[in-house]
């Protein structure tokens, strides 16, 4: 099977993000980049992760043609491929309805802050406006909220999107995020929410940067 690595590592993310509760059904995509070829392999559209294959799983090009697989890619793809072309440095791609996330991004307002030291690693995460599924509109948005760095983004109604150099990474900002707009939700609850200030942020980021070989 043609690209059976890149499926492989999609199927397990799939697998791993289920098991922790962070997708459900047919809900959210993720994606990976091939290491040589301008192509990504992507959960297919309206398929149950239930059972997946990795013939399952979709290969489209970077601007969202669908070359292989037995089922059409999701219908989300545009934002995916935008983010892949704008920013050669991100293999993989996680995009999710975790609950939490949905919660905290319904505050257009306010970006997600740190609370604890490794949420620095994918902060701020801004809050997008809604888009509808696959729109072009949607996809720029979310190229423009990351930027040149950026790990982490609430979609307004929605979800997130997370990405990463490799398909680790791209789990672990989902995985932090979620558990970042769960901190910040039961804080607020109990009225005492307190995230790091902007400058111990810079400092543990200054920090991170110095010892992280991730
Ligand atoms: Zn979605």
């Amino acid at each position: 099977m043609k690209y059976e690595k890149i499926r492989k590592q999609v199927i397990e993310a799939v697998f791993e993000a289920q098991e922790q509760g962070l997708i459900k059904g047919t809900s959210g995509n993720i994606a990976v980049r091939d290491d040589r070829d301008d192509v990504i392999a992507i959960t297919p559209s309206g398929v149950p992760y239930k059972g997946m294959t990795e013939e399952d799983i979709a290969i489209v090009d970077l601007n969202g043609r669908w070359l292989e697989g037995r089922h059409r890619p999701s219908s989300e793809v545009p934002m995916h491929t935008a983010v892949y072309r704008a920013r050669p440095d991100v293999r993989a791609t996680v995009h999710t309805h975790a609950m939490f996330a949905v919660i905290m991004a319904m505050d257009e307002q306010r970006e997600l802050r740190p609370v604890t030291l490794p949420h620095c690693e994918f902060t701020p995460v801004p809050v997008v406006p809604f888009s509808l599924p696959g729109s072009e509109e949607g996809a720029q948005m979310m190229v423009e909220a990351l930027g040149a760095e950026g790990r982490a983004v609430l979609i307004r109604n929605h979800g997130m999107f997370c990405c990463g150099k490799n398909i680790r990474a791209a789990m672990e900002a989902t995985e932090y995020t979620e558990e970042m707009a769960k901190t910040t939700y039961y804080a607020r609850l109990l009225g005492t929410y307190k995230p790091l200030s902007e400058e111990e942020e810079r400092a543990v980021k200054a920090f991170l940067a110095e010892h992280m070989t991730v």
